[in-house]
């Protein structure tokens, strides 16, 4: 698909959007007192009614466990099981069902290859190939098997659009290398790899390859076969399908020499204390009771896409493709498809309302690119502007997206990722557009830092800590709504004192943040226990909460700061409740950073 060609007008004449949103209850909803515009679909997409009703049936009608019973429930939930393997079989055009185990999703497909397969191939001085755009998911498990195995893990580079360099794989490619495990398409930029091109290469040399379908499947026709990748792996929740289920295709003459990943029940033929055997295919691949609904969820998400393209093919005057036949070329522009085509306009107009807008730099700008636009607004943090947009009840996902190498082959901190689905609509591009607009330009530029010399550490703002949070939580209860409190706190942190950069080391960096945060403390000179500090962060939010931070605690005594119950004060203003876990753990670090030093400075002090 490229980007610069396709513009809003050239929609599938027959993609009939509002018809595909009434599919999607969760859609109708306001978030924040807005229409909730969700572009995170890349973490995970939303459910039809289809998957969810398929799931609720078959807990209401069907469930017992399967392969086991001989009773009329367990027979019917294992051919529900079985017949979901056929449909997931067929949606990745796997040729036969011994070639398709179901996961837990694309962690754990990639997880089962590395820790069976990988470790059969690789070996002392060997090489294992991934790229810098990858998902951590596709890194830490090959990394975990070369610290194993004393092999090489060898990193593919990308260029500054995010496009794989393929010539550097080339050459990279020896009698060493015994595995490439490569994204389809890239998480963080959209970027779709040229994977049938890399496996073909990797073939010639005797090199096998992995594919981490992730991605790819939700936007993607995925023809495994065609593709003659030897592993592809996915997830069921980004393709309509529920949390918790997912997929690894690989070829049944690698998956029959491969040890299982886990042994227990069903993946056994015979146990005894002296001999054990495996069960065949795919099941020796399936120890314990499965995810039943989740496989049958999973179908039924399949089934509602297929179904989906098939409809509006028709109303088209089109002849719908054969289901069981996908067409080929995976990697090459695809054959006319309503929903390809609708999310392709919907990137194409994202792309141009975010290319215009001032001070706002996109990041991935490969020519082939699926669901994803990831960009970064100068001058303020993936976080205040994820934060912000969340206000407008746009949902977007702000950070490294799992890719933190990818990250710093492009010298950022993290990105802000807006990714579409099927049912997403051009008027929701103009309405996340319309907010980033006014998100960018309310940026203001960054005063200078004055020299170390001239800072000055904020005076106590109280007689303790309990009475300086008295006094700020009559500010907050005057506030009522949540989006004016959050103000209130981006103003403080508008407000909090520079910190000079000669501060901002690794030691003083407060680890686990979103954003990147600095906390200077130390004892006031002239004093045993009275403890002071500068702070700052690139999220305005997090300076806010730093601004809090030193209200409460900045020029008190150490000992008054140990005795506060500061998460007590954190639930009362609201600040709990309202973050994200990750916000949670990054304020519960920087709060464990006085609190420490705090307490390190009482024991010194006491005589
Ligand atoms: N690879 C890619 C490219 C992904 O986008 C994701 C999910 N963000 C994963 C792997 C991991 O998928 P899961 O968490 O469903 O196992």
């Amino acid at each position: 698909m490229s980007i610069a060609t396709t513009t809003p007008e050239a929609a599938h004449p027959a993609f009939d959007v509002e018809r595909v949103r009434a599919d999607f209850l969760i859609l109708h909803q306001l978030v924040r007192g807005k229409p909730l515009v969700y572009f995170d679909n890349a973490a995970s997409s939303q459910k039809p009614r289809a998957v969810i009703d398929a799931i609720k049936h078959y807990y209401e009608n069907d469930h017992a466990n399967v392969h086991r019973g001989v009773h009329a429930l367990s027979e019917r939930a294992t051919e529900l099981y079985e017949e979901a393997r056929v449909k997931v079989q067929k949606f990745i055009g796997a040729p036969c069902l011994r070639d398709l185990i179901f996961t837990r999703g694309t962690t754990e497909a990639i997880n089962l290859v590395a820790q069976t397969f990988g470790r059969m191939n690789v070996h002392a001085g060997d090489e294992v190939i991934v790229s810098a755009l990858e998902h951590h998911s596709n890194i830490v498990p090959w990394q975990v098997l070369c610290w194993e195995k004393h092999a090489n893990l060898r990193v593919i580079p990308v260029n500054d659009a995010g496009e794989l360099d393929l010539a550097a794989l080339e050459k990279m490619i020896n009698p060493a290398t015994k595995i490439i495990s490569i994204a389809h398409v890239s998480n963080a930029l959209g970027t779709i790899n040229p994977v049938k091109k890399i496996i073909e290469l990797a073939h010639q040399h005797g090199v096998y390859v992995v594919v981490d379908g992730a991605q790819a499947v939700p936007h993607l026709r995925i023809d495994v076969r065609e593709l003659d990748c030897d592993f592809y792996a996915f997830s069921g929740h980004k393709v309509y399908g529920p949390t918790g289920i997912g997929g690894l295709y690989g070829k049944p003459r690698h998956l029959e020499l491969m040890p299982p990943y886990q042994t227990g029940g069903d993946m056994i033929s015979y146990v005894s204390f002296a001999k054990t055997t495996w069960n065949e295919l795919p099941y020796k691949f399936e120890a314990g009771t499965p995810n039943i609904a989740g496989a049958i969820g999973l179908a039924a998400a399949v089934d509602y896409v297929e179904d989906l393209e098939q409809s509006f093919l028709r109303i088209a005057g089109g002849s719908p493709a054969p289901l069981v036949l996908r067409p080929n070329k995976t990697d090459e522009l695809p054959a006319p498809r309503p929903v390809a085509e609708h999310e392709h306009c919907l990137l194409t107009h994202a792309t141009e309302r975010v290319a215009a807008i001032p001070g706002v730099r996109i990041i991935g700008t490969a020519k082939e690119k699926a669901g994803v636009l990831s960009f970064v607004v100068e001058g303020m943090s993936a976080l205040d502007v994820g934060t912000q947009l969340d206000l407008e009840g746009i949902a977007v996902r702000t950070g490294h997206h799992c890719c933190q190498p990818l990250m710093e082959r492009f010298g950022i901190a993290g990105t802000v990722r807006a990714s579409f689905a099927i049912y997403n609509t051009l008027d929701e591009v103009d309405v996340f557009a319309d907010a980033l607009e006014k998100i960018a330009a309310s940026v203001k530029p960054r005063i200078a830092v004055p020299e170390m010399r001239q800072f000055q550490y904020a005076p106590a703002t109280g007689a303790n800590p309990i009475a300086v949070a008295e006094e700020l939580a009559s500010d907050f209860e005057i506030l009522d709504e949540w989006k004016d409190r959050y103000e209130y706190i981006m103003d403080l942190g508008k407000k909090l004192a520079p910190m000079p950069d000669v501060l901002k080391t690794e030691p003083n960096r407060v680890k686990r943040c979103q954003s990147t945060v600095f906390m200077h403390l130390r004892i006031r000179p002239g004093t045993i226990d009275i403890v002071e500090f500068l702070a700052d962060s690139d999220a305005t939010i997090v300076r806010g909460e730093l601004a809090l931070l030193e209200k409460l605690f900045c020029g008190q005594r150490a000992v008054e700061i140990v005795a506060f119950d500061i998460h007590g004060f954190m639930e009362r203003i609201g600040l709990e409740q309202h973050l994200s876990p990750g916000r949670r753990t990054g304020l519960s670090e920087m709060i464990a950073r006085v609190k420490h030093f705090a307490a390190q400075v009482t024991q010194q002090s006491v005589p």
